[in-house]
């Protein structure tokens, strides 16, 4: 049976790619789910075009018809869920769990949220300020607001972990604060990101404020980026984003840039050692620890690190790896056999520089599939490749501290600051640590999230902050506009 094909959703229509289309795998059997579209350079410009002659209309309208829109969408795309999430599986490799739950419910999820804050007003009044008579214009009480505009036509680039969430986390902020969007998913898993322009075919949205364009390499963002755009917000891994930074420079066009992270788990002689092992694991447990924020790379104390190691390894041993689908499996692929052989390949270097695998570090004996053992490799240097680049995979590195100086060094010793974490029973040094931690965001003693803080990263991990409301501010120019009182 031919394989089901997909088209590009370009100008509110269904638009077939000018160069065909690219086989998207299955990371579990490696059969083939669909076939996605390969965009033109064309085809590309002609969705910025479209995002560009909708701009004025989308930006003038009442932010409350924008606001009832983004809860219609929300509505049609939840009525699509059950349809939608055997693809989204089916592309990710993902577990059910994580599939039915992570991967569509927080899509409607970001745009229920922005639909209602589109609706609070976000300009910033400012007192009055006496100004002197200058040559200039006569003096006088003069009053002013900083008024949130927005930046205009918006690139969302995203990555292949969490494809429909990474694109509402991005497009749900931006048309709530007036600009339209040219969606450009992962290569590896577009068709549900694909599907969802059904619900907004079916929600009313004007043509041209939503768009998608997708391709099987770096072509179709390249030259999104290079288009007649505004602002490119990116999330992916930092080689990627530093190229998009340069191109953008050039064009002055506004970047959030989301990228890589390394986190540190620092956990002292006085933390909950049993709270850290669960918070630490969920880079096994979760997604294949296909996770930006994934606390990869532990800092130990001395005094806990034995029994912290044989709690993990523990922790590791027990996790079922194989078909997702499976109702007790909780490590499924990752995403690709490049992404396989790449952890792979890093996961030698450490060998090779005198790691110990605690864990892990044979390729699962299952037939087909990209899959990665939980792996957990202790007596790590911080000079060394395992503990400096991402595997963004089922992979935990240990090193120890002795005191907190150096646990702060460690932790801050890479050139990542996306999401740190630290374990301690004395709330103050937690504090106190946190503060010290060059990193967008610290955990204390948790691995949850607050979805009303700001998002992002400091260092190579990012540019800009989304999350709450910081995310819809993110997508808005400061106009400030002053008047004689
Ligand atoms: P990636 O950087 O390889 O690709 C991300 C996106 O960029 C894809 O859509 C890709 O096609 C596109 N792209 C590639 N080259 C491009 C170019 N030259 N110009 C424009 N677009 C281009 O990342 P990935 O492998 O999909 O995802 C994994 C990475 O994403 C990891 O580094 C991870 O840490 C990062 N990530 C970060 C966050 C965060 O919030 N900070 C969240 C998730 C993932």
């Amino acid at each position: 049976m031919a394989a089901e094909t997909f088209q590009l959703f370009i100008d509110g229509d269904w638009v077939e790619p000018s160069k065909g289309g690219y086989a998207i795998v299955n990371p579990a059997t490696e059969a083939v789910v669909a076939e996605a579209p390969e965009a033109g350079v064309d085809q590309v410009n002609d969705a910025v075009a479209a995002a560009r002659a909708a701009f004025p209309a989308w930006s003038r309208r009442p932010a409350a018809e924008r606001a009832e829109m983004l809860d219609r969408l929300a509505d049609a795309f939840e009525r699509r869920i059950p349809d939608v999430v055997p693809v989204v599986q089916a592309e990710t490799g993902a577990t059910m769990r994580v599939a039915s739950t992570l991967q569509v419910l927080q899509c409607a999820v970001r745009f229920r949220t922005y639909a209602k804050l589109a609706m609070q007003n976000h300009d910033i009044p400012l007192p009055p300020s006496p100004m002197p008579n200058t040559a200039l214009a006569s003096g006088g009480l003069i009053g002013a607001l900083a008024a949130r505009q927005p930046v205009g036509v918006v690139a969302c680039i995203t990555p292949y972990n969490f494809p429909l969430t990474n694109m509402a986390g991005k497009v749900a902020p931006a048309l709530a604060m007036g600009n339209t969007v040219v969606v450009k998913p992962a290569p590896q898993d577009p068709l549900a990101v694909l599907r969802f322009a059904e619900a907004v075919q079916e929600a009313g949205l004007p043509p041209g404020v939503f768009n998608i364009v997708t391709g099987s390499g770096a072509e179709a963002g390249q030259a999104l980026v290079e288009a007649d755009i505004d602002m490119v917000s990116f999330t992916g891994s930092t080689p990627v984003g530093q190229r998009i930074a340069e191109t953008a420079g050039r064009g002055m066009k506004r970047l959030l840039l989301e990228l890589g992270g390394k986190g540190a788990a620092v956990v002292f002689d006085d933390g909950d050692v049993a709270g850290a092992v669960a918070g630490i694991g969920s880079t096994w447990s979760f997604h294949s620890g296909q996770i930006c924020t994934a606390p990869t790379r532990v800092i130990a104390h001395r005094a806990v690190h034995d029994e912290l190691v044989e709690k993990l390894a523990g922790y590791a041993s027990y996790l079922k790896v194989g078909d997702p689908l499976a109702d007790d499996t909780v490590v499924g692929p990752v995403i690709s056999e490049v992404q396989r052989d790449r952890i792979e390949a890093l996961l030698e270097t450490g060998r090779q520089d005198g790691a110990e695998f605690v864990a892990g570090g044979n390729r699962p004996e299952i037939g087909t599939g990209y899959y990665v053992a939980p792996t957990l490799l202790t007596g790590v240097k911080n000079e060394w490749r395992v503990a400096q680049e991402e595997f963004f995979g089922p992979v935990v590195v240990v090193e120890t501290f002795d005191d907190e100086d150096e646990a702060v060094a460690l932790a801050n010793g890479t050139p990542f600051g996306l999401y740190d974490y630290v374990w301690s029973g004395d709330t103050v040094r937690g504090y106190r640590v946190a503060r010290q931690l060059r990193s967008g965001n610290v955990g204390i003693n948790t691995v949850q999230r607050n979805h009303e803080a700001p998002f992002g990263g400091f260092k190579q991990s990012g540019v800009g902050r989304d999350g709450g409301v910081f995310g819809l501010h993110a997508y808005s120019e400061l106009q400030s506009i002053v008047w004689p009182s």
